[in-house]
């Protein structure tokens, strides 16, 4: 299977992450964090770096995960669905129990953030309202 999996963004456009040191979450433009030359993002908030993939929350892969089974669910059932219909009379039968689909992980989109500007790399960041441009270090070049 190579269904591609998409992690969802809020309205904005914004990708929750958090740091695999510290544990703090931030949002950032998708765009900006599938940007080719963002390898590497560094924590907000404890200026570590890793790769970009590692800063996507386990709660936002589970969440991704259901929606693809569900989508490859879907295509079984109707694939079978429509097999069965067309042995009707044909003496053969089989059995198929659609598969049931899962709810996805309900997601808690974090309200508190508020958007600061980098001025260094000229992005747009989400962060929690208790930290400033001043204490927090940019995730695309590391500089607080
Ligand atoms: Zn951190
Ligand atoms: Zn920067």
């Amino acid at each position: 299977m190579n269904e591609e999996i998409s992690i969802p963004s809020d309205s904005e456009g914004f990708y929750s992450l958090e740091c695999p040191y510290c544990g703090e979450r931030f949002k950032a433009l998708g765009g900006d964090i599938d940007a080719e030359d963002t390898l590497e993002i560094y924590c907000p908030s404890c200026g570590l770096a890793d790769d970009s993939n590692s800063f996507i929350p386990q709660d936002v892969i589970e969440h991704a995960q259901t929606i693809a089974m569900n989508y490859m669910k879907q295509e079984m059932n109707k694939t079978f669905g429509k097999a069965k219909r067309s042995m009707k009379g044909s003496g053969i039968s089989f059995d198929f129990k659609k598969m049931k689909e899962e709810k996805p992980k309900e997601l808690t989109e974090d309200e508190t953030m508020e958007q600061v500007k980098l001025h260094c790399c000229d992005k747009t960041i989400k962060v929690h309202g208790d930290q400033t441009t001043d204490t927090i270090y940019c995730p695309y070049c590391g500089v607080n």
